[in-house]
């Protein structure tokens, strides 16, 4: 691997400390990075490099999944980072940042290869992009990278705006859009798993009923009110992640795909998604809100009790949306998509229901986190399991071996640093996602279409159910409710139709 300078915007956040940091040094740990590296850690505080230093072991300490935490390996870790005090709206402290790079690149011997990570709020990015550009930190001989955290713009047209002046800095080549699921091993072993599960003939031939997609949490809004009221589950992970997650899997069939050809077809993908109609948006799509309820046995509060979220909040938390890709393969192959939060339970799962006569189904299960795993389930029947089912885990996992708990930032940091681009949004695929979830902002801007409010604790509101219902499916592996209470019809929040 070419040596680099690896330049954080953001050094004292949360991201930073809890993600980057960790993944740096597992890749350190592992002999992963260049043998010369340099990190550069920018924030508005004034630290010395010590105090930087330091802060970055805490974070180890407390963060990082690496067992050899002993203080030599540390401090070797350590010996490449320095600070840098830095507003990222002040042109002359790009200048002074400049100059420790340089600095650093000769005392060092290493070729002026520079890669920006964004690791800040989004309405720092362009601003970053532009200063890096004006400054020459941007011009030296070596390479340049990019690497930008979500959200990617917060709708088709900021979006537009926001890639425009990155590209008067760095090209779509230099650009890495990170989106954390396409880093998750089990993602980036998709076709690989696919195959030791299917032969090739089962891929071509098995005639696939539905897929289902999931990925629903326990947790509810935390920390990220003022973010997440104004994003819902629609921005936050339906847009990238979930289509992301749709690409990926899709771009398997009929046969397996190359990373390079992976890349080309996942926009062929998202552009043969069957567009919506803003007035039509309800039949296709169920946005959800959580209501008071019970997680694990302990009762929660509801989505509009929540601090800094106002009482009126029309704000999504879930959404399931029937998704219908227009390709010779997908065609009639219904693809349901849901996330939410306050959910039963912990979950990214994809369903592969094929086609068979009667009510047994044989499945391909990719089960994406907190569990790993690849299960080809024969004849099934029961589609609820009850609270303490182990069944599908008792299933014989056709993953080979584990994918030894990397985490998604291990391997993204991994593939920028040796600038491959595979596992990154490219911006045919954002542009083409920002295009396709457009009429469904405006139908929940415009009111169009219901929001319903579910318990905390269940699975979303039941028209997320009634949606599969309609075309004789069922979502699969749900647990079974505690009480029927639990679960009701989703309680309409009152406002008014506009069509
Ligand atoms: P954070 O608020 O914890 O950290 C932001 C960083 O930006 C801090 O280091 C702060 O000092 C710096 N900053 C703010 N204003 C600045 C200025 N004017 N000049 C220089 N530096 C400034 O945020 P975070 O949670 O670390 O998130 C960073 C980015 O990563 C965001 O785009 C976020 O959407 C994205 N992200 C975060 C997470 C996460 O788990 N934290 C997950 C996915 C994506």
């Amino acid at each position: 691997m070419e040596s680099a300078t690896f330049v954080l915007f953001g050094a004292t956040g949360d991201l930073a400390k809890r993600k980057i940091y960790p993944a740096l040094f597992q890749l350190f740990v592992e002999q992963q990075l260049p043998s010369s590296f340099s990190v550069i850690g920018l924030g508005r505080r004034e630290l010395s490099h010590e105090a930087f230093q330091s802060n970055v072991a805490q974070s180890l300490l407390t963060f990082s999944r690496s067992e050899m935490k002993d203080s030599v390996v540390m401090e070797q870790f350590l010996n490449a980072f320095r600070y840098h005090v830095l507003d990222v709206n002040r042109r002359e402290d790009y200048t002074k940042l400049l100059s420790l790079v340089e600095d650093r690149e000769v005392e060092l011997n290493i070729t002026p290869n520079r890669m920006f990570y964004l690791s800040v709020g989004p309405e720092f990015f362009e601003t970053i992009a532009t200063n890096i550009h004006e400054s020459g930190l941007g011009s030296a001989r070596g390479w340049k990278r990019l690497v930008i955290e979500k959200p990617f713009g917060h709708n088709l047209e900021s979006a537009r705006q926001l890639n425009q002046t990155l590209n008067q800095a760095f090209e779509e080549s230099e650009i890495y859009r990170i989106d954390h699921y396409l880093g998750k091993p089990m993602v980036q072993q998709m076709g690989q798993l696919l195959q030791s599960a299917l032969t090739e003939h089962d891929l071509r031939t098995r005639t696939i009923a539905s897929v289902q997609i999931s990925a629903i949490e326990t947790l509810g809004v935390e920390e990220r009110a003022g973010y997440y009221d104004h994003a819902g589950a629609l921005r936050d992970m339906f847009q990238n992640h979930m289509l992301q997650l749709l690409m990926m899997l899709t771009i398997e069939f009929p046969k397996p795909s190359s990373a390079a050809e992976g890349v080309k077809r996942k926009s062929q993908i998202i552009k043969s998604l069957m567009p919506l109609n803003k007035r039509k948006v309800s039949q296709h799509v169920v946005r959800g809100q959580y209501g008071a309820g019970m997680i694990k046995e302990k009762p929660v509060i509801r989505y509009t009790d929540e601090a800094g979220i106002a009482s009126d909040s029309q704000n999504d938390t879930f959404i399931a949306a029937r998704l219908q890709v227009d390709d010779s393969f997908w065609k009639n192959t219904p693809i349901y998509i849901r996330t939410g939060k306050r959910l039963k339970e912990k979950a990214t799962r994809i369903v592969i229901e094929f086609k068979s006569e009667g009510p047994l189904k044989d499945l391909l299960i990719i089960e994406i986190g907190p569990q790993e795993g690849i299960y080809y389930l024969k004849r099934q029947s029961n589609h609820e399991l009850s609270e303490d089912e182990t069944s599908l885990r008792s299933q014989p996992n056709l993953m080979n071996k584990g994918v030894d708990g990397k985490d998604a930032y291990e391997t993204l940091i991994h593939d920028a640093l040796l600038g491959n681009k595979a596992y990154f949004a490219h911006w045919n695929e954002v542009e083409l996602s920002w295009e396709w979830v457009q009429p469904i902002m405006d139908a929940y801007q415009e009111n169009l279409i219901p929001l319903h409010v579910y318990p905390a604790g269940s699975y979303g509101p039941q028209e997320a159910s009634d949606l599969l219902e309609r075309d004789g499916f069922h979502w699969w592996f749900d647990k079974k409710q505690t009480s029927v209470n639990d679960v009701t019809k989703g309680e309409l929040f009152t406002y008014e139709y506009t069509n």
